[in-house]
């Protein structure tokens, strides 16, 4: 098992006074107490940070206060005055900066997220707010890849055929990566400014907390983004 209690992408992005964390099973960010503790340990402001109550939707909000935002599954905070924040267990943390305006912002994707079109319409956001989406770096971090996210003939319907296939089981493989990906670059968001975090929450059980693994008692992983 790794030592560190976090996993820190904030050298993909390249700036040394930009905080980008992801919170693994050493760290227990259990209720808000856990959340907080887990804020600060990153070297981040507890009374600077935002955060939805996730409910699985398609809306992402641009945030200009910090708390606790219902009805939504993303904040935004233009200028980075605010850190952004989400909990997820295999779905797709989703973190964006632009090191030009500093604005930061974090999107809890799921398989209903995607459906439901949540990064087209954080796309739409950053775009409301004036900024150019060339100035974009977005990470997506660990989550239920592939190899381990299948679903039934029920819900297939929903989900791209491009990103999906049968599996032995009669079941259906999804990447929700890939499918992730797709939706970024059709909005806008240039290819080569995506950088993918490789590791499945599901097999890496030592590391990761996984809903599909462990039920509705799996614990939570902590995503955050903001300025030092
Ligand atoms: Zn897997």
């Amino acid at each position: 098992m790794t030592q560190n209690k976090w996993d820190d992408y904030s050298s993909i992005f390249n700036h040394d006074d930009l905080t980008v964390a992801f919170s693994n099973r050493n760290f227990s960010v259990a209720g808000k107490s856990g959340h907080i503790s887990f804020v600060s340990a990153v070297g981040l402001d507890p009374d600077k940070l935002a955060f939805p109550k996730q409910i699985h939707s398609g809306h992402v909000e641009i945030v200009y206060h910090p708390g606790i935002f219902s009805n939504t599954d993303g904040v935004i905070s233009p200028g980075g005055s605010f850190n952004c924040s989400v909990q997820v267990a295999d779905c797709l943390p989703v973190f964006l900066t632009n090191p030009k305006s500093r604005t930061v912002g974090l999107v809890h994707a799921g398989w209903r997220g995607l459906v439901l079109k949540i990064l087209p319409n954080t796309i739409n956001s950053i775009l409301q707010i004036g900024e150019s989406l060339s100035d974009f770096t977005i990470v997506i971090g660990p989550s239920i890849q592939a190899c381990c996210f299948e679903v039934r003939n029920d819900i297939i319907d929903q989900f791209d055929p491009t990103f999906y296939m049968k599996n032995s089981k009669n079941r259906f493989s999804v990447d929700l990566q890939k499918w992730a990906v797709q939706q970024l670059v059709d909005s806008g968001i240039i290819r080569s400014r995506i950088f993918l975090i490789d590791k499945c929450t599901f097999c890496n059980q030592n590391e990761y907390h996984s809903y599909r693994r462990n039920g509705p008692k799996a614990g939570r992983m902590i995503a955050i983004i903001g300025w030092r």
